[in-house]
């Protein structure tokens, strides 16, 4: 019996065990791969500097766990004539060093690590979830119990989509809010840039998401191409054997390891909390909407889960009540700005290629003004409201009127997020309107 017991020792899963375990809670992690391979994931291994300095937390040191250092983002329009470029700092991680730092931080701290347990269903009695059954690698079931149980098993939950139906934690994700992708790490003989990450936008080649060049240092990058999850979309390595590997083959590239990964690009499940549980990280949807980037907001939505899950111990007990205050750390912290950028997701999955060159060409959205709507989730009114780009629209007026529809939506979003209500009570009522907007937003955009 633990105080607190996490499934899954991925990102979010490590980061709630380290802090917990550093204020003294007895903390177990029970993760199905053996203790040597966690950290290793189809990733496109960047992450913003911004997130250590919000966690707090030393950020990744390069040799160690990051192999280099970005200066900000590219992003190419679909004609690759032209590019908008979101300054600020980020690193090219070593995936499974940074994960075996997060193991060792929250080994270190006093957590226990049960590796080699496939974590098969949550234990429930009453209205109440009360540990976990795993089964470890001889076969052998095992129940762990405890106080709170904690779901960061990834994108195919294992815990909270086994609960009852009528749990509102237990919610299901449309699969259109995912984006399956296809990604290498190749050596280079031709020396890299390492300043930028890469990002291409084309609905040719990866329909609803984009292709990615990241550089891991001058000899190697890591590349990948995810596409929104539809049956009717073209198999992610079937586009990237036709429309990058050319470009490998340019760069002189051996590829050293390929796979595939699923991600939610969307705003977080509704609710995240139950009577001795919680959920965290992509199991609950947490990764930015927009590029997919989870590992920030994944250890943030840990951080958030170790304040509400302390404070509800000194409460009394981890009730859902009492874990509620979740939610408002976390839509504080992230999850609004996640709610703004959902909308602008489903907007931009249905735009054309000509839409996107012209956005960009006519730098519709400036450099400051794009890393501006990466950390604020809003599309900033100076994009819609100054004459000069007004003025540049005039030949698209259509899309100004949309830019404009898009931008209260966000702005909509944003704030039913913020004003998330205080206690289980107000929950139905705030989701019944959190429905009725994205039904209509994807009714208004959303491709068919
Ligand atoms: C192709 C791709 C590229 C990406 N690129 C980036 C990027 O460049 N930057 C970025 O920030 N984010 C990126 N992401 C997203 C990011 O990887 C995730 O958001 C992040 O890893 C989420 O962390 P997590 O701890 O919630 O889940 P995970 O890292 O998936 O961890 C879940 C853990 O649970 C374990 N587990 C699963 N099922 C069980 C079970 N039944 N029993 C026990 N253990 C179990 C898994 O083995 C794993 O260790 C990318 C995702 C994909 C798929």
């Amino acid at each position: 019996m633990y105080d607190v017991v996490v499934a899954g020792a991925g990102s979010a899963g490590l980061f709630l065990a380290y802090r917990l375990a550093k204020k003294g809670f007895k903390v177990a992690v029970v993760e199905s791969k053996p203790s040597h391979k966690i950290g290793e994931k189809v990733c496109g291994d960047a992450v913003g500097k911004h997130h250590f300095e919000k966690l707090g937390v030393e950020p990744p040191r390069i040799g160690e766990d990051a192999t280099s250092f970005f200066k900000g983002v590219r992003v190419f329009s679909p004609n690759k004539k032209a590019y908008v470029t979101a300054w600020g700092e980020g690193y090219a991680l070593d995936r499974k060093a940074f994960g075996q730092k997060l193991l060792k931080w929250a080994l270190n701290a006093g957590a226990e690590l049960l590796d080699s347990h496939t974590v098969v269903k949550p234990i429930v009695e009453g209205t109440w979830v009360k540990g976990l059954e795993a089964v470890r690698s001889d076969g052998a079931r095992v129940e762990v119990g405890g106080k709170v149980t904690v779901d960061a098993t990834g994108v195919s939950p294992v815990l909270r989509t086994k609960l009852p139906e009528s749990w509102w934690v237990s919610e299901r994700i449309p699969e259109e809010d995912y984006i399956i992708a296809y990604r290498v790490i190749a050596r280079v003989e031709r020396e890299q840039e390492t300043e930028l990450a890469l990002i291409y936008l084309d609905p040719t080649v990866a329909p609803g998401g984009y292709w990615w060049w990241f550089p891991k240092g001058r000899n190697e990058v890591n590349v990948g191409l995810g596409v929104q999850f539809k049956q009717s979309l073209p198999r992610p390595e079937d586009n990237f054997a036709k429309y990058i590997e050319p470009y490998l083959r340019e760069a002189r590239a051996e590829v050293v390891h390929e796979g595939f990964g699923v991600c939610p690009t969307r705003r977080t499940i509704a609710c995240m909390v139950w009577n001795g549980f919680a959920v965290i990280g992509d199991a609950a949807c947490t990764a930015n909407p927009i590029h997919g980037g989870g590992i920030g907001p994944s250890m943030l939505s840990a951080d958030a889960a170790a304040k509400a899950i302390t404070e509800a111990f000194e409460k009394g007990e981890p009730s859902l009540e009492n874990l509620w205050k979740m939610h408002r750390l976390y839509h504080e912290a992230y999850g609004a700005k996640q709610a703004g950028l959902d909308v602008l997701r489903i907007y931009l999955q249905k735009l054309s290629s000509a839409d996107l060159d012209f956005v960009i060409e006519k730098k519709i959205v400036t450099d400051e003004e794009l890393a501006e709507m990466g950390y604020r989730g809003e599309l900033v009114s100076a994009v819609i409201s100054k004459t000069m780009r007004a003025l540049k629209l005039l030949s698209r007026p259509s899309l100004l009127k949309e830019l404009v529809q898009v931008k209260n939506y966000m702005d909509k979003a944003r704030k039913l997020y913020l004003n998330y209500p205080e206690s289980p009570e107000g929950f139905e009522k705030w989701y019944s309107e959190q429905k009725k907007l994205f039904d209509e937003v994807k009714r208004k955009y959303a491709k068919p």
